[in-house]
């Protein structure tokens, strides 16, 4: 049997881009740049709570480092290091290699060093700490959205809980959208690209992990602030090509988590801006409601009749029953 030795040395240890000491020490060296702040995230993905046993280890390997690169984007920050911490029940070593794969390919994606971490035995679970840079002072924050502003999000938002759904058997996604939502489950977008030019644009950026509302619904907590979400602006289109069940539609949308697109604010007056931006990152940036001064957190739709409604589902809670 592969020793934990070999294995973090035949699979977890490359060269490095801008690393000191990288795997290999007790510790990683690393350089921060002059007049940058570091920028720290951990994330643990479980199995059969984030991934389905028979999920393939080469997506997990993607997957596991591209959440952790999405929250670093949503921060507006650059990922540069990041360090595994990983419990297998057994050392199979053909996992080992197809997660070590699927991993290695979003870090040569973004650019990251991975610089160490642990392994041991265990029920499989993987960890990883992200360390990325921003300006200093540049940081996009939750808590920056002011009333009156307007309310973003990236991509096709939704795909991956229909992909989900797919996986679970229970609904069957048209054949064009099927490779394309399970690919948004399996393989998540992390939105670096756009996180760093909405440094002095977005008054407040969070990226979508658990649903649409959810997520929004922790900017207008750390802001203050309320908010309403027009339906008819949601980018459902795509979505409703895919699947006929239109209660899924709209559940995958407002709630769906695993999607990892970036929601924000910005100022009126730069919609211009920002619709310039979508078109120089090939991405499309929809409008889909605009800051209120309700109490913190206060969240209604604009229903396609012009009603407000109360949504009943915001999205995942690891704690909610
Ligand atoms: P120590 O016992 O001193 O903590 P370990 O034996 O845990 O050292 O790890 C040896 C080296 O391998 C360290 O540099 C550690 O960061 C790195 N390492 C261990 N597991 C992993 C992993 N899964 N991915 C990347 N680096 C790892
Ligand atoms: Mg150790």
């Amino acid at each position: 049997m592969i020793s934990e030795f070999d294995l973090i040395k035949r699979h977890f240890q490359r060269p490095t881009r801008h690393t000191e000491l990288g795997v290999g020490d007790d510790a990683a060296l690393i350089r921060a740049t002059a007049g940058c702040e570091l920028v720290v995230s951990t994330d643990m993905l479980i199995g059969g709570t984030h991934f389905l046993a028979d999920d393939d280890p080469e997506s997990l390997g993607w997957k596991v480092l591209a959440v952790s690169v999405s929250d670093l984007a949503a921060m507006g920050a650059v990922p540069k290091w990041a360090l595994l911490a990983i419990a297998l029940p057994q050392p199979r070593e053909a996992f080992v290699a197809a997660f070590a794969r699927g991993l290695f390919d979003c870090a040569d994606a973004f650019g990251i060093d991975l610089v160490g971490g642990d392994t041991t035995r265990g029920p499989l679970n993987f960890c990883v700490t992200i360390l990325g840079e921003v300006p200093q002072g540049g940081a996009l924050r939750r808590g920056g959205a002011r009333p009156d502003e307007d309310i973003w999000i990236s991509g096709q938002p939704g795909r991956a809980a229909l992909g989900l759904a797919q996986a679970r058997g229970l609904t069957v996604l048209a054949d064009d959208g099927r490779a394309e939502c399970l690919a948004a489950l399996r393989r998540p977008q992390p939105r670096l690209a756009l996180g760093m030019a909405l440094r002095g644009l977005a008054s407040s950026a969070i990226d979508v992990s658990d649903g649409l509302l959810a997520d929004l619904g922790h900017i207008l907590e750390r802001s203050g602030v309320g908010a309403i979400v027009d339906m008819t602006a949601l980018p459902a289109d795509g979505l409703a090509r895919f699947c006929s069940d239109a209660e899924l539609v709209r559940d995958s949308l407002l709630a769906g988590g695993d999607d990892y697109e970036l929601i924000f604010t910005a100022a009126a007056e730069r919609r211009a801006e920002v619709d310039g931006l979508a078109q120089r990152l090939g991405l499309p940036l929809t409008r889909i409601g605009r800051v209120t001064d309700e109490p913190a957190g206060s969240l209604s739709l604009r229903e396609a009749d012009s009603r407000l409604t109360i949504p009943v589902r915001r999205g995942y809670d690891h704690f909610a029953s």
